[in-house]
């Protein structure tokens, strides 16, 4: 007897029996464990997650759904309890970007949402740089990781004290971080940027020379953009840094209407066989206003999942590069983390103070 079966015939298929029970079928034994009676997918969990399933049933099947719907359920009842909000980063799974969180979007957008919001906690659904930035921006708040462990190969790539020593060595030039980076390294910068806002960061400095960390892909894309020196260090991300132009060549001579449309994190060889290059919000915009017949994105694989609800007609192409740490953050974990409101980040207040300043600089900047 299938699962669905079961739940038409009964009206109640409990998740526990997947992990109690048989040993199940390959699609069963993909399903976390779940240990709690109350976690069972009945008409009323269906019911009110009806909605959230509609939007990512091309790519859960129904009996995955049937495992993941009662989480969805317990994490939307428990987070109203806790005066808690959601975040939750483009590159998040399908079931948390459309199942729980409250406010999606690239990291600034979310760490600038979370300053505004009235609620006392918040659930940080990304990698632990973007929690920090939501801690300096929101000081007050609880802010909670699902998974400490969900790190950053670029945020990884320099500390407070590599910028002390990148300072000392270029004195009088302006320092510009990536939001990619910790509370430490932020602190010892004049400024931040995102992939959205750096040629405009890097020109208002109104020197002939920046350094741009950590990103060096990051930084030879703006320079090559800018009349603007922008120097760097040999930070990378370990998702966008894998693309090829000979990839994306490959991919246009078998389908050479697809549009191509690249993250700035990826190489500028493979910026420069792209159609368009953007952040994540940039492209979700560029998405929305030309509307493609095809389009690939080279950036995380589950953007073009998330993207896909809302731009019915566009024909996604997949090549997938998972982020190891986005992924470390499941369903399962947000609702401990509610539970025993564990996973608090905290940051040094000093640090705090000073790395406030290079972002608030940022989002005070003219356009
Ligand atoms: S996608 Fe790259 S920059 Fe983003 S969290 Fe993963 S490793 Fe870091």
């Amino acid at each position: 007897m299938s699962t669905s079966t079961v739940y038409a015939e009964t009206g109640e298929f409990a998740v526990n029996d997947l992990a109690a029970g048989s040993e199940g079928t390959p699609d069963q034994k993909r399903f976390t464990p779940v240990q709690r009676p109350e976690l069972a997918y009945t008409p009323e969990v269906a019911a009110a997650t009806a909605e959230a399933y509609e939007k990512v049933k091309d790519f859960i099947p129904a009996i995955e759904w049937a495992a993941l719907a009662p989480l969805v359920f317990a994490i939307n009842k428990l987070k109203k309890e806790r005066n808690a909000v959601i975040l939750a980063h483009n590159y998040m799974t399908p079931d948390i970007f459309h199942g729980v969180a409250d406010i999606v979007g690239d990291s600034l957008q979310l760490a600038k949402e979370a300053a505004k919001t009235e609620a006392e906690v918040i659930v940080q659904c990304g990698v632990h740089f973007m929690a920090e930035t939501s801690k300096i921006l929101s000081p007050e708040k609880t802010i909670l990781i699902p998974d400490m462990n969900a790190g950053c190969s670029l945020a990884e790539s320099i500390t407070g004290e590599d910028v002390r020593k990148l300072r000392e060595d270029n004195p009088g030039v302006p320092i510009i971080t990536y939001v990619n980076t910790s509370a430490d390294v932020k602190a010892e910068c004049d400024i931040c940027c995102t992939s959205s806002n750096a040629v405009q960061v890097v020109e208002a400095m109104g020197t002939d020379k920046v350094l741009l960390i950590p990103d060096q892909y990051l930084a030879a894309n703006v320079n090559n953009q800018t009349d603007v020196d922008v120097l760097t260090y040999a930070g990378s991300c370990e998702v966008h840094e894998r693309f090829t132009a000979e990839e994306l060549r490959e991919y246009r001579d078998i389908d050479p209407d697809v549009k191509i449309i690249a993250h700035p994190e990826c190489p500028p060889e493979v910026v420069a066989e792209a159609d368009f290059a953007g952040s994540t919000s940039h492209m979700i915009d560029w998405v929305k206003d030309n509307s493609p017949e095809k389009v690939m994105m080279i950036t995380e694989c589950s953007m073009a999942d998330n993207v896909a609800a809302s731009t019915p007609g566009v024909n996604y192409i997949r090549p997938c590069n998972l982020c190891p740490h986005m992924k470390r953050i499941t369903l399962t974990k947000i609702l401990d983390c509610l539970v025993d409101m564990s996973g608090e980040v905290i940051v040094d207040e000093g640090v705090a103070d000073r790395a406030r300043a290079a972002v608030e600089r940022m989002i005070n900047l003219k356009n």
